[in-house]
C-alpha cells in the first residue's frame, strides 16, 4: 500500500512526507480509506502500530480550515497521550494549518478556558476535564463531526467509560465514531453497539 492510493490533499502529503512517513502502516492502510468515507470504526490496535496517524491522517484531511469551532474531539486516558496526540495532529496537520489543543486534569483551568476560545479545528483530552468543561460551558462541540475513544479498554479501566459516555451523550449525532482499543471488553462493545452506527470491525 501507498499513501498515494488515498485522496490526500497536497498539504497533507507534505505532512507526511516531511515526517517521514514513506507508506502506511498496515492499521493505516485499513482504517484510512474506511474513514475517509466517514464510517465508523472499532479497531483493535496496538500502541506502536501507527493507530494515532491512522486517526489522525483522515481527520487532518476531513476538517474544514475555515470552521472556526472544533470539529473533531479525541479522547484519551492519559495526559501523555493527550499530548502525544495533539503533537501528531499538529505535525499532520502542519501545512493545512490544523490548530489542536489538548486538554487535561492538574493543569490551570483558566488557560485551558482561553485556549479553547480560540481556534481549534481538533480537541483532544481525557474525559474527566473534557466533561469539566461541558458542565462549565467552556467548550464548543456543536461543530463536532469526528469523535475519537482511543485506549477504550485504558479508560474502562481507569473508571472513565461512565464519563465517557456523559460525553458522548453531548454531542452531535451525526458524526463519524471511531473506537480504537487493544482488547474488546464486554462494556466496551456495549458502548460500540449503543454510540456507532453500524461499525466496521477492524483487526491487526
Ligand atoms: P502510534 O502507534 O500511533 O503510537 O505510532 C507509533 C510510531 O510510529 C510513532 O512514533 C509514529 O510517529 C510512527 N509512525 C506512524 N505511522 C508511520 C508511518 N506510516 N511510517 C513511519 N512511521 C510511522
Amino acid at each position: 500500500p501507498s499513501f498515494n492510493d488515498y485522496t490526500l490533499s497536497d498539504d497533507i502529503r507534505r505532512a507526511l512526507d516531511s515526517m517521514g512517513y514513506a507508506k502506511p502502516t498496515e492499521v493505516q492502510s485499513k482504517v484510512i480509506p474506511i474513514a475517509l468515507q466517514k464510517k465508523d470504526m472499532t479497531v483493535k490496535s496496538h500502541t506502536g502500530s501507527g493507530k494515532t496517524a491512522a486517526y489522525g491522517i483522515p481527520i487532518c484531511e476531513l476538517v474544514e480550515w475555515e470552521e472556526n469551532r472544533p470539529q473533531a474531539l479525541i479522547l484519551t486516558p492519559t495526559r501523555e497521550l493527550a499530548d502525544q496526540v495533539k503533537e501528531d495532529i499538529m505535525n499532520i496537520g502542519r501545512f493545512k494549518r490544523i490548530k489542536a489543543t489538548a486538554i487535561y486534569g492538574k493543569q490551570p483551568f483558566a488557560r485551558q478556558k482561553i485556549q479553547l476560545a480560540h481556534k481549534n479545528h481538533v480537541v483532544v483530552g481525557t474525559p474527566g476535564r473534557v466533561m469539566d468543561h461541558i458542565e462549565r460551558d467552556t467548550i464548543d462541540l456543536e461543530q463536532v463531526k469526528y469523535l475519537v475513544i482511543d485506549e477504550a479498554d485504558e479508560m474502562l479501566s481507569m473508571g472513565f467509560i461512565e464519563q465517557v459516555e456523559k460525553i458522548i451523550r453531548e454531542l452531535p449525532k451525526d458524526r463519524v465514531t471511531l473506537l480504537f482499543s487493544a482488547t474488546l471488553p464486554k462494556d466496551v462493545e456495549r458502548l460500540c453497539h449503543k454510540y456507532m452506527k453500524q461499525p466496521l470491525d477492524i483487526e491487526i
